[in-house]
Order: C-alpha cells, then structure tokens, then sequence
C-alpha cells in the first residue's frame, strides 16, 4: 500500500535539488500540519509572552519537517545515484520515497538489486537524516545550548553532560524541538525490521544473504512478528493512531506471505 507512487496533481510543487527532480503532493503538506497539530498548540503555551501564534509555529514545523524528509529521501537518492541509477524523490502523505528512474519498480518486494547495494541505499535515508540531527545537536551545543532541556530523551540517548552550556531560548529551543524531533523519530521508525520501510528492505537483503530460497518469507515473518509487537505497545500507550497504522502493517505483511506460498514470489508491483 505504501509501494505505489501517488497519482500527480495540479497542486504539486516541483523543483529540482542537486540535480534529482523533487514533486511534493498537497498532502504532504496536510499530514505534516495534522502530525503537527497538538505539538504547535502546546509551544503555543510554552511561548506565552513571546507571542508566534499557533499558526506560525505549525508552519515552521511543516517546514521543518520538509527538510528531514527531504533529506532522508535525498540519502536514498544519492546512494543510487552511487550505484549508477538516477532518481526523482516523492514526498506525499506517507513520508517520501525516492524512485530510480530507470527501473520504476525497484522500491516493490519483487525487484531484484545486489543485496550490499540495496541495504546500503536503504540505509542511507535514515543514515542522512540521523546525521541532519547530529549536525544540529552540534551546532546547538556549539553555540552554547544545552539541548537536554527539550528532548531529554536525546541526552540521555548519547550521554550527553551539558555542564557550561545554558538552556536555549524558547524560541531556539522549539526550532532545535522541530528539527530534531521529527529527524530522529523518523530515521528510527523506518529502521525498523517491517516491510515496506527501509529496515524491512535491509532485513529482506540479510534474510536472503543467509537463506536463498527462505530468506524472503522469514523476513516477512519478522515483519509481521514486529510490526504486531509495536502495535500492542501503542496500543497498550494509547496510542490509537499508531497501534492501527501498524496493525494494518501486520495485515499487509501478512497478506504478502500468504501470496508468497501462493505465487512463490513476484509480487509487490
Ligand atoms: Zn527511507
């Protein structure tokens, strides 16, 4: 369900970016401001006294988000480019993907790429936007910010001490929030061992290197097995949204095992 490049609009943008044509869907757009939504209302009360209404900050969010997904679209972009394929990048609802233009089913289950080549193009997008919130942690503590204050998880994650450094301004702490936020959440999601996310491409590669004729359906199994495990997790959070989205996961994947007994293969175009 995520394989299939949504279809063009009037409404798209279009632009070009270190030469890989970029098309970004309305509903890009869309998503992001929803995603977005209860997370601008709360620094809309954090800033108080400091006045951005809700609106701006929802657009320096949007904008935000834009930025690491573009980023992790152009990882994937620059890899192929690497191995000789050129690509266009996607951002749409789902996130983004990046398409090679020569063989425009590469992204499905079915389609066949050297296995080092395929986990080292999936890998990649994650492995950009990772780097994106390194570059900003170490500008932030650079300039003397500690960054603990706003994504505790953050600090604790890589040990960071922030002895010497003072807490951001409001103001630098939500765009260091915006930017590292969705970079981090983002690149872990994806490398997640589920199809069709780029962990599950990057297991798939390791499933097959270890198992010719197995490789594909244990993937899947892991797939499933994982994908069911985050659901429960959600769900037992209350996160409802979350627990669905991966709910449907589970069911798709295991869709695609059922066909895979079937057909021996072959699917996902
Ligand atoms: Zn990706």
């Amino acid at each position: 369900m995520f394989l299939a490049e949504p279809p063009t609009t009037q409404f798209d943008l279009h632009f070009r970016i270190i030469g890989f044509h970029v098309r970004v869907t309305p509903f890009f757009w869309l998503a992001a401001g929803v995603l977005g939504h209860s997370l601008a209302v709360h620094f809309s009360y954090v800033l108080q006294d400091q006045s951005p209404t809700i609106g701006v900050l929802l657009l320096l969010w949007i904008l935000c988000v834009f930025l690491s997904i573009l980023i992790h679209e152009l990882g994937h972009a620059l890899a192929m480019r690497y191995y000789g394929m050129n690509a266009r990048i996607v951002l749409w609802h789902f996130g983004g993907i990046a398409v090679p233009e020569s063989v425009s089913s590469f992204v499905g289950f079915g389609a066949r790429t050297k296995p080092h080549a395929q986990i080292l193009i999936s890998a990649a997008g994650p492995a950009a936007q990772l780097l994106l919130a390194i570059v900003v942690i170490i500008g932030a503590r650079l300039g003397g910010f500690r960054v603990d204050t706003w994504i505790d998880w953050v600090n604790s994650t890589f040990a960071l001490t922030s002895d010497n450094l003072v807490d951001p301004s409001p103001k630098v702490g939500v765009l260091l929030t915006f930017l590292l936020l969705p970079s981090i959440s983002w690149a872990l999601l994806n490398l997640l061992p589920i199809y069709p996310l780029d962990g599950g491409q990057i297991s798939r590669e390791i499933c097959t290197l270890f198992s010719m004729s197995n490789g594909t359906r244990i993937s899947l199994a892991v797939s499933i097995a994982t994908a069911a495990g985050v659901a429960a997790y959600q769900f037992q959070k209350g996160f409802m949204f979350n627990a669905v989205m991966f709910g449907m996961l589970a069911y798709s994947n295991y869709q695609m095992l059922q066909n895979y007994g079937r057909y021996g293969g072959g699917f996902g175009r």
